[in-house]
């Protein structure tokens, strides 16, 4: 996974590419933005401010024990599309 869609599933929803080489990589990193707070980025760990939103919360799945993220659910774990 990417430096970018690391912070995007923790929720950063407007962060976004820093700057491209030639052949189109990134190269100065990610800008780490949020769309419901003022996000920060603290010794290289992005933050979102104290009850943010979109702070990603995670859970272990009671299935299988892994860590899943709450709003998505486990792989192991089948749900109703209508569900909300
Ligand atoms: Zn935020
Ligand atoms: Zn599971």
């Amino acid at each position: 996974m990417s430096l970018l869609e690391t912070v995007l599933s923790q929720g950063f929803d407007r962060s976004e590419p820093i700057g491209r080489d030639e052949l189109g990589r990134f190269t100065k990193g990610v800008r780490v933005r949020c769309s419901q707070c003022e996000a920060l980025v603290i010794s290289g760990v992005a933050a979102h401010e104290t009850g943010c939103p979109n702070v990603v919360r995670y859970v272990d799945c009671f299935e299988c024990g892994c860590e899943v993220r709450a709003d998505v659910g486990c792989d192991c774990q089948s749900f109703d599309e209508e569900a909300e």
